[in-house]
């Protein structure tokens, strides 16, 4: 593929994107990789001005550039700032801080914030369904109680009533992809229609034994024993989901501290994304996040911080 670059290192990444125009270059690459749009219209008969930059849509006549209606925006910010920042959210294990990046790219940290949340909404998850043997399980995270599992939640909610903390459900397909979200409750109204919707009929489902599992139809269901102390017998263990969890603690705790209620899926996506991508190259995964970035929906920054 044309446009797989092969880069090793940050430096050899840095002397390749030097300048705007190669940027931009890569940027229309990525685009238009599936031929030419207009991003206002969707029209495929577009017009480029003479400066290279502008372009013309033959049917609704408005103009656009190849930031337009992507991640990047409008904003003034070169994209090889913006290269940059995808570099390293992509080739970190647990993910990168606002602090970091502003340190690293060379923006304020309102600068980097911004940056952050935008190119983490080019990291989203597949939409297709896991299969096979999946294990699957929910964490909590934030509020009084931080980060834990169901079973200390429930010892600790007395008293405080669990408020504030919210639910990530998370499958895995064993030795494969994890598909992870936010919900609202660990009932079998909201854990049966996720898993529904994610794992293909007819797999085998290892879960603990929330009752909010029982009676799902349509998959083998194991349920694993984590009162007893009984973590691993057999095949029945959920230490795949366990492993993506400790990820995402990793990130929570090391890295972001605090993730707000309203941008938690975001950083799910992004640490599923990660985990999803772990082995392939990083020219592989870049030339991914530049094509989702390219294809995102405008994020205003009013919307972020609304
Ligand atoms: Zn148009």
């Amino acid at each position: 593929m044309k446009n797989i670059l092969d880069f090793k290192t940050l430096a050899e990444f840095i002397e390749y994107f030097k300048d705007e125009e190669t940027c931009r270059a890569y940027c229309v690459e990525m685009r238009f990789r599936d031929g030419e749009y207009c991003p206002h219209c969707g029209h495929h008969e577009i017009y480029k001005f003479a400066d290279g930059k502008r372009y013309r849509c033959a049917a609704c006549k408005e103009d656009f550039t190849i930031k337009t209606g992507s991640v990047f925006g409008e904003s003034k910010l070169p994209l090889k700032k913006w290269f940059i920042a995808i570099y390293l959210l992509s080739t970190t294990s647990k993910g990168i801080s606002s602090l970091q990046l502003a340190k690293h790219v060379g923006v304020t940290q309102k600068t980097a914030w911004f940056m952050d949340h935008r190119l983490r909404s080019a990291m989203k998850q597949d939409k297709g369904q896991i299969f096979g043997t999946i294990e699957v399980d929910e964490t909590y995270v934030g509020g009084a109680v931080r980060n834990m599992h169901r079973s200390k939640v429930d010892r600790s909610k007395v008293g405080t009533g669990g408020k504030g903390k919210s639910i990530v459900f998370g499958m895995r397909q064993r030795g494969g992809e994890v598909r992870a979200r936010v919900i609202e409750n660990n009932d079998a109204a909201q854990l049966h229609p996720a898993i529904q919707a994610t794992v293909a009929p007819g797999s085998t489902i290892y879960t603990d034994e929330h009752r909010g599992y029982n009676g799902l139809v349509g998959y083998i269901r194991t349920a694993v024993n984590h009162s007893d102390k009984v973590y691993v017998s057999g095949d029945a263990h959920t230490n795949g989901i366990e492993s993506f969890w400790a990820l995402f603690k990793r990130g929570y705790h090391g890295v972001y501290h605090w993730m707000s209620r309203k941008h938690l899926q975001k950083y799910v996506d992004e640490c599923a994304y990660r985990l999803n991508r772990r082995g392939q190259g990083m020219n592989i995964v870049f030339a991914d996040v530049v094509g989702g970035a390219t294809d995102g929906q405008h994020l205003g920054y009013k919307a972020l911080i609304a």
